[in-house]
This record gives structure tokens, sequence and C-alpha cells, in this order.
């Protein structure tokens, strides 16, 4: 296993959209990397592949207390949503910042687990969020996507200064 580097902001590979991933086999060992990733950092609760420079639509969350309880999504899509939630948003990609972002307050995300089994899940708590974040990366999207230019410039200045 390696802990791999994490890009942040403005690298153009976090804009990079993901590829369907066709042989679970192929993928169990970046999936032990991208754990060990999430885990070597302070307070990672999610990371998705395209965060270290790959293009496997994968992504990991681990929203427990002792962090040992992953959950991997291989191919995750967006089923259906509703409603709407704000809440404050940090990101691996884009150290010392957060701001609040809009999201759907309820998802249903499906996804094949790391065994190759499909799997649903329905959430109208903070994983919905974690996982609309998590699968923005996938698409290319940050969450400072979301905000006004203004917003996004200060993020820039803020990951520039803590490099
Ligand atoms: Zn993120």
């Amino acid at each position: 296993m390696a802990v791999l580097d994490i890009l942040t902001i403005p690298d153009e590979r976090l804009k990079r959209k993901a590829r369907p991933v066709e042989n679970i086999d192929d993928v169990q060992a970046f999936i032990d990397d991208l754990l060990e990733t999430m885990y070597d950092t302070e307070d990672g609760i999610g990371l998705a592949a395209t965060q270290v420079g790959s293009q496997h639509a994968i992504l990991v969350i681990d929203l427990s207390e002792d962090r040992d309880q992953p959950q991997v999504l291989i191919n995750p899509e967006i089923v259906s949503s509703d409603g709407d939630f704000v809440g404050e948003e940090g990101c691996l990609s884009i150290p010392g910042y957060r701001a609040k972002v809009s999201r759907s307050e309820k998802v249903t995300v499906k996804a094949l687990d790391r065994t190759g089994q499909a799997f649903e899940i329905e959430t109208d708590t903070f994983l919905a969020i974690v996982l609309q974040h998590e699968m923005d990366h996938l698409n290319g999207i940050v969450f400072t996507d979301h905000l006004s230019k203004l917003k996004q410039q200060i993020a820039l200045k803020k990951v520039k200064k803590n490099r």
C-alpha cells in the first residue's frame, strides 16, 4: 500500500472526468492506496480518485468516529435527489478554506462495492452531502465551483499561502 499525493487547486487534473471501472480486480490495489491516503490525512472523511490524479470512477468515505468503517463506491451514480440543504464544506484539495455550499438534502446513490456487488444508499444525513461532494470530484468539479468568482479567488489564495 502507498500514500498517494493529493492534488490541490488549481491543478488541471482535478477537472478531469472519471471513467467507469470495467474490471474490479484491476483496481483493488488502488482502492487500498486511496483508503490509506484518506486515513493518512488528519481529518479526511472522503476522497475521490480524481484527487490523486486517477480517472477511475471510485470514491472512499469513512464518517465513523474511529475511522474504521470504510465505504467504497465504484461507478457511483445519483439515482434521485430531493430537497435543499446548505452546509459548510471543506476539501483536501482546497486546504485551509471552508464555505457554505447549496446541495440536495436527500440523495439515492447506486454503486458497486469493492467485490463488484451492486448496492444502493438512500440518505438525508451528512452522508448525503459527502456523497454529492465526492461525486462532484468524479465529474471534475470542486466545491468552490459552486461559489462566486470572488470566493473562488479567496480559496485559491488560501491554498497558495498554505503550500
Ligand atoms: Zn473534496
